[in-house]
């Protein structure tokens, strides 16, 4: 018996693959200490301040969290110098794109999106009855600006900037930026997702939060507390945005959608100074010792400005043999084929020893 009643654009969804549980994957292969480098989740485990945090907040389980979020948002307007009632909090950066997505675009209009870039932004367009309207990545992997500006039309409500952009780990230049927000007309908001933003060493980034408090605009900051502070499994990401825009995101969330612990774990991350400085040194380092090893190697990888990157594995196999064989000596990494980056693998920087696992591996199943 089949139900017939479902929506077309909901049928015609790709769902997002989801990984098997590192357990499951495991005991399959009969391998004990697996590397799982694929998701872009923070190596080194999670803010000890954050984890105590959540220890003492667990004898209010009984009660609902404080659905203001007030000491988180009030800490982190102080942080950045806007408004509390500038800040929405999510359950995961994740919600905020969907409430963005519930609360601006109704069936039949349109949001802009880069390709590739995260599967998430159309995935959730679609899940709405919106359309995404795709523009193709430059072949520097850089952002098309003309060719998104172009794409704008009367319909047009959002336009999502992923910086730096997930699966490629580039960047947006301040002036690539400027010339995309300040070239929109009115009717478009921009989504500027800065999932890694932390990560960044360029001097050449340009701070969504900083462009807002210049001049108000019809734009949406997004953060998030899965990748720098390790709280990936707890579900806790923010939105920075005019006031005006925050009061009709809140009008549609969940009263409760952010959860008592993340509430006590984000307030305490943010703080852990050490846990911020040992996660960025590891990932400077890791880099660093990746790039040198595939150099020597001869393997072409893409730069990255965050904590993952793509590696090309072609011509000697394609990425979805890549990942095949390397999950076989338990090494977890990201196939990118969904992506159409069917020459790519997309791993993120481990601890020392995992990244010397990795290269260990990969050398083996190129044959180098
Ligand atoms: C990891 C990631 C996020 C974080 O999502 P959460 O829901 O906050 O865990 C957001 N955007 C991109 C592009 C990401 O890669």
């Amino acid at each position: 018996m089949t139900y017939r009643f479902v929506p077309p654009y909901i049928r015609d969804i790709v769902p997002y693959p989801p990984g098997k549980p590192i357990e499951e994957v495991e005991r399959e292969l009969g391998i004990p200490h697996s590397v799982k480098i694929a998701s872009n989740e923070n190596p080194l485990g999670t803010s000890p301040l954050a984890l105590r945090a959540m220890k003492r907040a667990l004898k209010g389980l009984n009660r609902y969290p404080d659905g203001s979020g007030f000491y988180l948002k009030n800490k982190l307007s102080a942080m950045h110098g806007v408004r509390p009632e500038a800040i929405v909090l999510g359950n995961g950066s994740n919600e905020i794109i969907e409430l963005i997505i519930r609360t601006f675009m109704q069936p039949g209009d349109e949001a802009i999106i880069a390709d590739p870039s995260f599967l998430i932004y159309s995935i959730t367009v679609k899940a709405s009855g919106g359309r995404p309207v795709v523009v193709r990545l430059l072949d520097d992997c850089g952002y098309d600006i003309a060719g998104m500006l172009r794409a704008v039309g009367r319909r047009t409500r959002l336009l999502f900037v992923s910086n730096p952009n997930n699966p490629t780990g580039t960047i947006l230049s301040r002036r690539d930026y400027r010339r995309l927000v300040r070239g929109l007309p009115g009717h478009v908001i921009v989504v500027d997702d800065a999932a890694y933003r932390e990560f960044v060493r360029s001097d050449d980034y340009p701070d969504g939060i900083d462009e807002l408090k210049k001049r108000p605009r019809h734009l949406i900051v997004l953060r998030t507390f899965s990748k720098l502070y390790g709280l990936a499994g707890l579900r806790i990401g923010y939105g920075v945005t005019t006031p005006e825009l925050a009061g009709y995101l809140e009008r549609v969330r969940q009263p409760f959608n952010v959860n008592s612990l993340a509430q006590a774990a984000a307030l305490a991350a943010l703080d852990d100074r050490t846990f911020i400085q040992r996660t960025l040194r590891n990932n400077r380092n890791g880099l660093a010792y990746l790039y040198r090893s595939l150099d020597r190697m001869g393997v072409r990888f893409i730069p990255t400005e965050a904590n993952f990157f793509l590696i090309k594995v072609s011509p000697t196999m394609t990425g979805r043999q890549a990942f095949a064989r390397l999950l076989k000596r338990g090494i977890i990494v990201r196939d990118m084929t969904s992506y159409g980056l069917g020459d790519y693998i997309r791993i993120n920087v481990g601890t020392p020893s995992e990244n010397r696992r990795f290269i260990g591996e990969l050398r083996e199943i190129l044959g180098l």
